[in-house]
């Protein structure tokens, strides 16, 4: 890596919900980047092989090849040295190691953009998308539409039980919700529900 590049380089961000569009816009960025024929790699932590494990896929199917990489670290090992704009997809699996290395790309007169979700299924920040927003020169929010109301959503809606905090799945395991009908508690008052009409239903005859 060229430390002592003559232009400085930028990290941006795009942020937002599941269903709001972030890796179709990393994808757009990359291509027209692709265009322009500058040198493009693009890297996405191995934890997500939600549908390819060599491209970046959005929801719409938009897809672009891309390098898979166990933790950000491996994004310097694996980087070439002409490579003039860096993509990072799923942001929000990487550890905060992630800002560290976007920071020393960014240093080194590299274009960074980096996709991820902002918030968790509780509506907590997503370590370490906070992180690289204050780092960041650019950032872009994507909402979605919330699924229920119409409403522009910005949380991300699990619909299975898990208190995992990483549960990868697309349409069927999550919805875009506004902040009125977002329910990070609905797991445990699903249970609930379950659990009291279970006692009220009479024993069967079994
Ligand atoms: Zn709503």
């Amino acid at each position: 890596m060229d430390v002592f590049h003559s232009h400085p380089g930028w990290i941006e961000v795009i942020t937002g919900s599941m269903f709001s569009g972030k890796s179709e816009e990393l994808i757009r960025r990359l291509r027209r980047a692709q265009i322009a024929r500058q040198r493009v790699q693009i890297f996405k932590p191995i934890v997500d092989g939600r549908y390819s494990h060599e491209h970046i896929v959005s929801h719409s199917d938009m897809r672009i090849d891309a390098e898979l990489v166990e933790n950000a670290s491996e994004i310097l090992e694996k980087l070439n040295h002409r490579t003039e704009v860096i993509g990072v997809d799923e942001g929000q699996f990487f550890d905060t190691t992630l800002v560290e290395v976007s920071n020393q790309l960014a240093n080194a007169g590299k274009r960074v953009i980096i996709a991820g979700l902002d918030t968790d299924f509780l509506g907590n920040p997503f370590e370490p998308m906070p992180q690289l927003l204050a780092v960041a020169e650019y950032i872009t929010k994507t909402l979605a539409i919330c699924m229920r109301c119409g409403s522009p959503a910005n949380q991300t809606q699990r619909l299975v039980a898990s208190k995992d905090r990483v549960v990868v799945g697309g349409a069927g395991s999550y919805e875009a919700r506004c902040r009125r009908c977002f329910e990070p508690e609905v797991e445990e008052d699903q249970k609930r529900d379950e659990i009291v009409e279970r006692l009220k239903k009479p024993r069967s005859a079994s």
